[in-house]
């Protein structure tokens, strides 16, 4: 039993929880909101009470609910951002998630939710309502708080006569604790078309502190593969939410969300491949800058709905979302934003190509100025055990020629002056054992991270794991993975015909990654298991274990 549950003077403070359909905030958010300092389009703020099992919401305590055409719990729950002392609980109300409108209708709903400590949900030791608003999709984002530290809790919304599964969560160790393990999935690319989600099926058994998911959690592009999703590429905000609604009423995602909390970033795909900054892919259907930011922001939108980000919803197409989340003093994770700011890659029409002169332009760019000024400042202030990079594209160098006429200027390959100051600033910062995860490329990379790549000697700031995609093809990487592998001396071991997961355990000795392959992702049901761990010991490089 948590301490707080049957201490009344703590829950009274628990008591002004404050909920808003636009994000929540706590009662000096609300403060802040009163005095001005909210973004102008922010929807309207209702209160949550919060209580022990005697004072629970119910559904009998609700507002009397619509009558909704199926379950309007379709596309599940999930938990995201954790905390020591806190958590965000996500929904989205879509009956008929194929609908523009969800099967909604233009009027907000009043939703429950309950907090327990265990995963019957007896002892329920929190509960509230949200507000699901039709401006966000009916989604509602609860920033659950005055939590313990590493512990698991279990919850679920309801709403009329429907309540969700019960969903398990989990706060962050104590700051300045130092936990004797953690258990992460990293996860990437879930190409719905291209294959079974067989990796979120294995993913959803394990027992994991938190998944960090470095992109691609939607595609624009769809169609008939291994899967079908016939669905037009999106444009405008009903475009976006059709996709998210597509993919998350699939059983095998709705399960893996219901085992952990998630972080999560973004790649491309979540607005239009490969786009850079505010500049959109080759024979774009929104080819100019103003249509393409015009596309970006209703993208960031839906992205918003759908995710359990502790994050105030985006207000147009300009909008942060990096941000740091300490598990005590083992792991410092800085999720990273590598599309939203970086510099056009002029070198070449296509993403493979000569790397021009503008790419050694001191002023070129992957994560912006303002980016990398915060991560210089996460650094420097860092006392973790692991420095942990959540990112999306391959930050070690895929060498093709020996000159420098091909690369994958998509890539960090593509802005080298960019890549030489994040490793100077890891170097100067002196921040304990860096650990990059890396999605993208559909194919698993295990390697260090060398100040000169083409040095076999040369001085390493750390170590990089690429993950492959849960479903995403990646089958064609495979014939270059030779010709990489022979001229990289700090790359040792690649594979691009297996989907999967990553699964990182951390303890203060090392961090040990094992590599989880489904067989064939192609059909459904697919063995998985475990085909290589590598493991990087406390000050040393990365090696087999
Ligand atoms: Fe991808
Ligand atoms: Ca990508």
């Amino acid at each position: 039993m948590p301490a707080f549950a049957d201490n009344p003077t703590s829950l009274s403070r628990r008591s002004f929880l404050i909920v808003s359909a636009g994000g929540i905030v706590s009662a000096g958010g609300l403060l802040a909101a009163c005095s001005g300092d909210s973004t102008p389009s922010a929807p309207p703020v209702t209160t949550a009470t919060v209580g022990t099992s005697s004072t629970t919401t119910t559904s009998s305590t609700l507002p009397p609910a619509p009558a909704f055409s199926a379950d309007p719990f379709s596309l599940g729950v999930a938990s995201g951002d954790p905390a020591h002392d806190s958590v965000i609980l996500w929904t989205r109300l879509a009956p008929s998630p194929m609908d523009p409108d969800g099967g909604m209708g233009p009027e907000p709903v009043t939703i429950g939710w309950q907090v327990a400590a265990d995963e019957n949900m007896v002892e329920v030791i929190a509960s509230g309502q949200a507000v699901a608003d039709p401006d966000f999709a009916h989604s509602v984002h609860v920033d659950l708080g005055d939590l313990e530290p590493a512990r698991t809790y279990w919850y679920r919304f309801f709403v009329g006569d429907f309540e969700t599964e019960i969903a398990r969560t989990r706060t962050t160790p104590a700051p300045g604790a130092l936990a004797d393990q953690l258990v992460l999935g990293h996860v990437s690319c879930q190409r719905f078309a291209q294959g079974y989600w067989t990796a979120f099926e294995d993913l959803a058994t394990h027992d994991l502190d938190a998944v960090l998911h470095c992109g691609d959690y939607i595609y624009e592009r769809n169609g008939s593969d291994v899967r079908e999703l016939e669905i037009p590429e999106p444009l405008d905000l009903a475009g976006y939410r059709l996709v998210y609604g597509a993919y998350k009423r699939e059983p095998a995602l709705r399960a893996a969300h219901r085992v952990a909390p998630w972080v999560v970033t973004w790649d491309d795909h979540e607005v239009e491949n490969n786009y850079q900054g505010d500049v959109a892919e080759e024979g774009s259907q929104t080819p100019d800058r103003e249509s393409f930011l015009a596309r970006r922001a209703v993208a960031y939108q839906a992205w918003w709905e759908h995710m359990p980000v502790r994050l105030p919803a985006p207000t147009g197409p300009n909008w942060p979302i990096h941000r740091g989340i300490d598990f005590g003093r083992l792991v410092s994770l800085s999720v990273l934003d590598t599309r939203q700011y970086r510099s056009d890659q002029a070198c070449a029409p296509a993403d493979i190509g000569p790397r021009c002169e503008g790419a050694f332009d001191p002023d070129f760019t992957v994560l912006g100025a303002r980016q990398e000024e915060w991560l210089r400042g996460r650094l420097d202030e860092s006392d973790a055990r692991f420095t942990v990079l959540q990112q999306q594209v391959v930050m070690q160098q895929w060498r093709f020629l020996p000159d420098d006429q091909l690369w994958n200027l998509d890539q960090w390959d593509g802005y080298p002056s960019a890549r030489q100051r994040l490793f100077d600033d890891l170097r100067a910062s002196e921040a304990a054992n860096p650990v990059v995860l890396t999605g993208d490329v559909h194919s698993s990379w295990v390697g260090s991270l060398a100040l000169d790549f083409d040095d076999a000697d040369s001085e390493v700031v750390g170590t990089e794991f690429v993950g492959t995609s849960i479903s995403s093809d990646g089958d064609l990487l495979e014939a270059v993975i030779p010709v990489v592998l022979a001229q990289s001396p700090h790359l040792q071991w690649a594979q691009a015909t297996n989907r999967g997961w990553t699964r990182h355990v951390v303890t203060p000795d090392e961090w040990r990654a094992e590599y989880r392959e489904v067989d064939d992702a192609t059909i459904e049901g697919s063995p998985v298991e475990t085909s290589t761990t590598w493991v990087v010991p406390d000050g040393g490089q990365v090696t087999p274990a």
